[in-house]
């Protein structure tokens, strides 16, 4: 399938071909290795990976506090690459909010017009509408240290926003927030983008915020990006097997493609996929609320019940291939029944076609 779906809508960023290498010799260190990418205008786009995975870095090259080692960086079709981080129409939130302390929330909005000596009535008309923004307009003279921690994230934001960048990045914004409060950050964020149309690029390690906020995300991994697609390709869809593993859980097959297009599993039977196998062997990835169970040893591949956990809205049982591979099946608990599964009992599954994919990597 086609992930880059920047479709028709104008580019905003263009990652070239980007390299960025770290020291030099023996002690090299190659933090982005040839990352392509086109971010659309008005997109709400994430980097997403685990720790040390190069989003920061990749982030900084387009605020510009980094220079790639090779390839390129275009801002609305114009190369940026020799521009410095102020003259880029770039601006970033950072995960500390570096705010001034010492100078009230209004201050705080308007200090980047300020600097760009912009007329005192467009500064004062743009800190109002910024403070409606984001929810502040009755603290605008408070000082920040007044003001709570999710308080001082909106004021970060309003002040990145105020001069209306075109790119606005963000590094992990809501790290610093407990949960309840960054659940309801999430949706103000996704808000504010849609509101302002100014492109977001998010960067973050945790999947669940990936997928809530963004129009697409874009996986990496060691210096490289490995799928780039909306939150619902990244999720039924991952390419690759450290997408599948990383976002949600995933049941993980060792298969043999057949001549008849089926995979087969084991001695125990075949499964159908979305997909052609794209080499031999093939692993298949089911996510748990897809395998559908029944009762008994027919109607499915044969599995052995090993354990059933009850969630409240849903039921995880845990079953074993007779080559002793070990599934899980997530299943909603429709009615206030026990479902009828067991440890120990014989169990059949099966999953749709289209909710089984082939993996690479
Ligand atoms: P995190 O979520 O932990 O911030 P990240 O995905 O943002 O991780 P980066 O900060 O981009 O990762 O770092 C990628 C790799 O490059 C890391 O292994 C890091 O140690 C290395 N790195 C980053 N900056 C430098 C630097 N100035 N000199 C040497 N190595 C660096």
């Amino acid at each position: 399938a086609d992930s880059d779906r920047s479709g028709d809508r104008q580019v905003a960023v263009s990652v070239q071909s980007a390299s960025k290498v770290f020291g030099a010799g023996a002690s090299a260190f190659t933090a982005l290795n040839d990352v392509s990418v086109d971010i659309a205008d008005n997109e709400f786009f994430t980097l997403l990976g685990p720790s040390g995975c190069g989003k920061t870095t990749l982030l900084r090259l387009i605020a510009g506090f980094e220079e790639p080692t090779s390839g390129r960086i275009l801002l609305n079709g114009t190369d940026i690459s020799a521009l410095p981080p102020f003259k880029r129409p770039v601006n970033t939130v950072f995960q500390n909010y570096a705010l001034f302390p010492h100078m009230t929330v209004a201050q705080n909005i308007g200090f980047g017009l300020e600097m760009q000596k912009r007329p005192k009535a467009e500064i004062d008309a743009t800190v109002s509408e910024m403070l409606a923004l984001v929810q502040m307009t009755q603290m605008a003279g408070r000082k920040i240290t007044e003001i709570s921690g999710g308080q001082q994230q909106r004021v970060a934001l309003a002040r990145a926003l105020a001069p209306r960048p075109k790119v606005l990045l963000l590094d992990e914004p809501l790290s610093a927030l407990d949960l309840q409060l960054r659940k309801d950050m999430q949706i103000e964020l996704k808000r504010l983008q849609t509101e302002t149309g100014i492109t977001f690029v998010f960067v973050t390690h945790d999947q669940e915020e990936a997928l809530t906020m963004s129009d697409r995300i874009a996986v990496m991994q060691a210096g490289n990006i490995l799928q780039i697609g909306d939150p619902r390709e990244i999720y039924e869809h991952p390419a690759h097997r450290f997408v599948a593993g990383f976002i949600g859980e995933i049941n993980l097959l060792e298969a043999e493609a057949q001549s008849d297009g089926a995979f087969r599993v084991g001695q125990t039977g075949s499964l159908r996929a979305a997909e052609a196998s794209a080499g031999q062997p093939a692993t298949l990835a089911i996510r748990p609320e897809r395998i559908v169970l029944s009762p008994g040893g027919t109607g499915g591949l044969p599995g052995t019940i090993t354990n059933v956990v009850y969630h409240g809205t849903d039921t995880i049982v845990h079953f074993a291939l007779p080559g002793g591979t070990a599934m899980k099946a997530r299943l909603q608990n429709t009615s206030s029944a026990p479902l009828p599964f067991a440890t120990g009992d014989a169990v059949a599954w099966s999953a749709d076609p289209r909710s089984v994919s082939v993996l690479e990597g």
